[in-house]
């Protein structure tokens, strides 16, 4: 728990968000501001500060979350797209770990 971190404190419950899936790993959460009809973000319960600092078998974890969440969604056979922005130039705004999935089309890139 980082307490200057945002996610930290959404995972906390100390900032409100809109709950899709939860267990001890991860909580899965409506992103603020969507770009897709279906914008989830999955938090790592434990602070990281991206990806690069996130150890291989935590990220194993993580994404072996996906399949229920996209379940959840009702899009696990329709597809969507996972998104791990990194740093600066990866265009990372909140600096603990996280990956987006992202469903329902209405999507740019890539193009098709
Ligand atoms: P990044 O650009 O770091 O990959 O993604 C950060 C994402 O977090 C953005 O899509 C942004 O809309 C979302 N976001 C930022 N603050 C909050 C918040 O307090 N609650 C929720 N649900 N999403 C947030
Ligand atoms: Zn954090």
């Amino acid at each position: 728990m980082d307490k200057n971190c945002v996610f930290c404190r959404v995972i906390s419950g100390e900032f409100p968000s809109e709950k899709v899936y939860e267990d001890d790993i991860i909580l899965a959460i409506k992103d603020i501001s969507p770009v897709a009809p279906h914008h989830i973000l999955i938090l790592p319960k434990k602070h990281s500060d991206d990806f690069m600092h996130t150890s291989t078998a935590e990220i194993a974890d993580i994404f072996a979350k996906v399949p229920l969440i996209a379940e959840k969604l009702g899009i696990k056979d329709k597809g969507f797209r996972l998104v791990i922005n990194t740093g600066d130039d990866g265009g990372q705004t909140v600096d603990h770990m996280h990956v987006h999935l992202l469903g329902g089309r209405a999507m740019n890139w890539p193009p098709g």
